[in-house]
């Protein structure tokens, strides 16, 4: 069966939303994905239909409730059981392409997206909750996120992306930031394409982008460069 995202939000109408357009829209039309978003509001037992109540010791805004949140969740888990339960915060650990990685190469997700102030603590521990963070800085609701998270496991799926290899060689999977690319015409606004990429000489090339990465990860991003950069074998050498 294909890789099945589950949403459980209290907007279901943002979705597919952008996944609906473009590369993961028409895959998600061919089959090769399914995504269902449901409504947390679904799942409240009072005549207000509430989902959420005033944080315990007091503060501003409202926090999601755990009883409510618990029966979403069961909900989504029993059309598939075997996918992680990530649930969307700003204290999460960060995404990163290894994280998609093994998100695409699993059954699907099943995404909780919050509002408000949060989520009453006791549902994310109960249910093993992972907590991811897409970055630092906070949205107004795991929505975004949650988007964020599907397109670039959606794009890793079997069949999703046209050229297959494009999704090996670029950002991050060689553990540096990819080298800048240049198309025609050849000079633009006096402006020329780096002569190199004129050549011809397949090594040339597969250098100097090597160089140019190297020198973009360093200057932009030490903290990879620490982490992956210098360790890494020439990985961009033998594709391109
Ligand atoms: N009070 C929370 C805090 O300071 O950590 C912020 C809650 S935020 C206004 C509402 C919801 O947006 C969160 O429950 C979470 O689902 C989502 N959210 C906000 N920033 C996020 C981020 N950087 N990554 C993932 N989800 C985020």
């Amino acid at each position: 069966s294909p890789w099945q995202a589950s949403v459980l939000t209290l907007f279901p109408e943002m979705f597919p939303g952008p996944l609906g357009q473009s590369l993961a829209g028409r895959a998600l039309r061919e089959g090769r994905w399914g995504l269902d978003a449901i409504d947390i509001r679904g799942f409240a037992t009072d005549r207000h239909r509430s989902v959420d109540d005033t944080p315990c010791g007091g503060g501003a805004g409202m926090v999601l409730r755990p009883d409510v949140v618990d029966a979403a969740c069961a909900a989504a888990l029993a059309a598939g059981p075997d996918r992680p339960l990530v649930v969307l915060t700003p204290r999460g650990v960060p995404l990163d392409q290894r994280m998609v990685r093994g998100f695409a190469e699993g059954p699907g997700v099943v995404l909780l997206c919050g509002r408000f102030e949060g989520i009453d603590q006791r549902v994310i521990e109960a249910r093993g909750m992972l907590e991811v963070s897409i970055g630092d800085y906070v949205l107004s609701g795991g929505e975004p996120a949650a988007l964020v998270l599907l397109d670039a496991c959606v794009r890793l799926l079997p069949g999703v992306m046209g050229a297959a290899a494009s999704g090996e060689e670029e950002s991050f999977s060689a553990g540096l930031l990819e080298y800048p690319h240049y198309t025609r015409p050849t000079q633009w606004n006096g402006l020329a394409v780096p002569p190199v990429l004129l050549s011809g000489n397949h090594a040339e090339v597969a250098r100097w982008r090597r160089e140019q990465a190297e020198m973009l990860t360093r200057t932009r991003r030490p903290d990879l460069w620490a982490r992956h950069g210098s360790a890494t074998p020439h990985a961009l050498d033998g594709q391109v």
